[in-house]
């Protein structure tokens, strides 16, 4: 039996603990991924905390992955051993539920979902269904593809996908994991890019970041300051601050829509009127399947947009994780397993 390395959790709230595992083999449809590396996202918290419905534990978390193709079950025909690969969120579909007749795989009502329905990537190996590969350009990094493949596609996917169009005022709420990948591409797809974040001591990097102009949170009234610009088109909330959230509505313009890409427990509290009187909207936006975050990576190279990421080996996990969870991260955190 041939043995991998792979941090598991054995069940909710429980350590993220290193164990020796079996390379597992896959079965027909399944390719097998040698893990280069995997990025840490804050929806790992389902798997360690036990806030997912129908977990089975023990699991090894991960759905920002990097890595080769080391072996093919049978009835693959589409992919090749030796081919780069990524897998995000999007982990495989049912075929036979209502969304997915309709071709809307997104939404599968039965969704597989890497490293949380079947072990992710928190290890030297894992399995999963081919339909979840992207294919990754031959000059991005593992450690430049693991945060594209969740954090990237989640806003990449919901900027292309906003009605925004180019020269549009679109507002980018936080600058942090997803926030510091939203604003570069808010400008890169040809956005009045403006970033808000909370400290003047952030304007730097919003520029860097491409950022046309920058609003202080701390110090400004987000939504006075974006009437300014006359509303914006679009505000992407990559925070998860309710308050703020909610707040930031004002600052839409008519037809303006509060797209929600963060995930937070509480709920939001916004006027109707608001809503009703400028035609304004919110909404949310679930990350992407594999042919979204194979268009990610692409555009990435393309326009040269890159993830900010702290690096730590697989070993190391636990540091990761908390590093991740502290919000001090700048900005992404990437675990390295192998060449
Ligand atoms: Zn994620
Ligand atoms: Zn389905």
């Amino acid at each position: 039996m041939v043995k991998m390395r792979a941090i598991q959790v054995a069940g909710p709230n429980e350590p993220l603990e290193l164990v020796e595992k079996e390379v597992p083999t896959p079965q027909r449809g399944q390719v097998r991924v040698k893990v280069q590396a995997c990025g840490v996202c804050h929806s790992d918290v389902f798997v360690k905390e036990g806030s997912f419905p129908g977990i089975q534990y023990p699991r090894v978390p991960g759905h920002e992955v990097a890595g080769v193709i080391d072996s093919l079950g049978d009835e693959v025909h589409n992919w090749q051993v030796g081919q780069r690969v990524g897998i995000g969120w999007y982990g495989g579909h049912c075929m036979v539920c209502n969304s997915c007749r309709r071709g809307d795989f997104m939404t599968c009502s039965n969704p597989q979902i890497c490293g949380l329905t079947y072990d992710g990537g928190y290890a030297e190996y894992l399995v999963v269904p081919s339909e979840a590969l992207a294919l990754i350009p031959d000059s991005l990094s593992p450690i430049e593809v693991g945060p594209l493949m969740c954090a990237g596609t989640t806003t990449f996917n919901a900027l292309r996908n906003s009605g925004a169009v180019a020269g549009d005022t679109v507002a980018i709420l936080g600058i942090g994991g997803l926030g510091h990948l939203a604003v570069q591409y808010a400008a890169k797809m040809g956005f009045r890019t403006i970033a808000i974040a909370r400290g003047k001591d952030k304007q730097a990097l919003a520029q860097k970041l491409g950022a046309h102009f920058f609003i202080d949170s701390d110090a400004q009234k987000v939504s006075d300051e974006l009437q300014k610009f006359g509303g914006a088109k679009l505000i992407l909330s990559t925070v998860t601050h309710t308050p703020t959230i909610s707040a930031a509505v004002e600052g839409l313009s008519i037809d303006g829509k509060l797209l929600i890409v963060g995930v937070s427990p509480e709920p939001l509290s916004v006027s109707t009127t608001l809503l009703i009187l400028g035609r304004r909207s919110i909404s949310g936006w679930p990350c992407g399947t594999s042919i979204d975050c194979q268009d990610t990576l692409a555009f990435s190279l393309l326009s040269g947009v890159r993830s900010m990421s702290q690096t730590f080996p697989l070993e190391k996990a636990p540091e990761a994780y908390e590093l991740m969870m502290s919000g001090k991260a700048r900005f992404r955190v990437v675990l390295v397993t192998g060449k």
